[in-house]
């Protein structure tokens, strides 16, 4: 039986455990983590998301998990509203909407689909990969070696693998200019409610928070600024401080939200980077996911991207059963169109994100408003049924927008 090591149980590395089971792979996950990661914000469910998870049967399961949500508004720091997008607009193609769950949720049932052929080892991570002919000898760093003829890289844009075998993680990375802290609240008594709505406040100076509908009684919070590096991924209290900083004269709930970063147990912090690679396989080493190709959040097609690379990598290791570098060089081939295209942001993505003067925050709200009014729909909704692979709510809302501006 073919013997596959998978770095990283994300979205990428268990929806690719799980399909090459079902092709008779025996597979070991090495996941950091000491447990099934949780957090995440929406996760949209159109496009290649919903193709790929109808074909490993988990469709079903996954829309059982749908947020009910409103639409996106954009308030000030008194909650008043500039601009709003329903859920309804763009023919249910705008920033929201109604097919979305968390990613908590999406992570857990392509875990839980796994059968015995697939054994997770929480806490672990590969030290070295070494080549041994037609098998990889992997080191990991709870002891111990073992041979595998693929070992996958899905461990994310900061990964190991990576490193590893293609070098440091500075020769790949391109950081879009804006960092992003996610986590959950519970709602206690007097805190505002959301009402399925997904808001929005920029400040001046490319700052922007944001709490959107999770599971009841939780809110998904967001804390975007403007940065290139960060304190440590290990020294919470640094990155704390930095939000402290950075968000110190942000209206409306910047206060509440910067207070339960403190106690949040999913807390994370990251910049909003791609990740381009001219090859993401070498011999039976391959890449996989944000590791490979992160397109950034800004893309709106992380998980997209990852569900249907595991669904090319598996299609390609069992079309070409007889040669695993045969399978990761067309795996590549059929992906690669894909990643170009979803890495090409429109042009003013990351300044609509989080505009920089008081001007900017009104210009976009006025934007936002008119792609909506009554006379631009039929073109808008014909620029927006045009869209490929999946291409999530939220770039395609940032492509009109840039083309209304531009
Ligand atoms: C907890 C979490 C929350 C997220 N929330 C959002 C969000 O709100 N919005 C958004 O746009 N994107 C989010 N992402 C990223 C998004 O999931 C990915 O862009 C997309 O799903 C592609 O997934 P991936 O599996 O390639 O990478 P990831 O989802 O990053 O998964 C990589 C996995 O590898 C593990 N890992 C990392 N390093 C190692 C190592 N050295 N050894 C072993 N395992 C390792 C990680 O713990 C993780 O489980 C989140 C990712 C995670 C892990």
């Amino acid at each position: 039986m073919a013997r596959a090591l998978v770095v990283g149980g994300g979205i990428a590395g268990d929806t690719l455990a799980l399909l090459l089971e079902r092709d008779g792979w025996a597979v070991t996950v090495a996941e950091i983590a000491p447990a099934p990661r949780k957090g995440g914000q929406t996760v949209d469910m159109r496009g290649d998301s919903r193709a790929v998870l109808a074909q490993a049967g988990l469709l079903e399961q996954a829309l059982g998990c749908l947020i009910p949500q409103a639409g996106a508004a954009w308030i000030d720091a008194g909650e008043r509203r500039l601009a709003a997008m329903p859920v309804e607009a763009f023919d249910g193609r705008g920033l929201v909407s109604k097919e979305e769950l968390l990613r908590t949720d999406l992570a857990r049932i392509i875990h839980d689909a796994a059968g015995p052929g697939v054994t997770h080892r929480f806490g672990e991570t590969v030290e070295a990969l070494e080549d041994r002919g037609n098998r990889v000898l992997a080191r990991f760093r709870t002891g111990g070696e073992e041979e595998f003829d693929l070992v996958v890289g899905a461990d994310g844009a900061h990964s190991k693998v990576r490193a590893l075998r293609f070098g440091p993680e500075e020769a790949y990375r391109r950081p879009l200019g804006l960092a992003h802290a996610w986590f959950t609240i519970t709602e206690k008594p007097g805190t505002p409610g959301l009402d399925g709505w997904f808001l929005m406040h920029n400040a001046p100076g490319r700052r922007m928070v944001e709490a959107r509908p999770g599971h009841p009684g939780q809110q998904e919070v967001g804390l975007t600024f403007a940065a290139e590096t960060l304190p440590s991924r290990h020294d919470r209290e640094a990155q704390i401080a930095l939000l402290e900083r950075t968000f110190a004269d942000v209206g409306w709930r910047a206060k509440e939200f910067l207070a339960a970063a403190r106690e949040a147990d999913d807390f994370a912090l990251d910049t909003f980077d791609q990740v381009h690679m001219q090859c993401w396989h070498e011999g039976r080493v391959v890449l996989l996911g944000d590791s490979a190709w992160s397109a950034s959040p800004l893309s709106g097609l992380g998980t997209a991207l990852a569900l249907r690379g595991a669904a090319e990598l598996a299609a390609a290791l069992r079309e070409h059963a007889q040669s695993v570098p045969a399978a990761l060089a067309a795996f590549e081939a059929a992906m690669r169109p894909r990643v170009v295209s979803a890495q090409q942001l429109p042009p003013g993505r990351v300044a609509a994100a989080a505009p920089k003067t008081a001007l900017g925050i009104w210009f976009n709200a006025l934007v936002m408003r008119t792609l909506q009014a009554r006379i631009l729909r039929p073109v808008i909704n014909r620029a927006f049924a045009g869209t490929e692979h999946g291409r999530t709510a939220e770039n395609q809302s940032a492509q009109a927008k840039t083309a209304a501006v531009g």
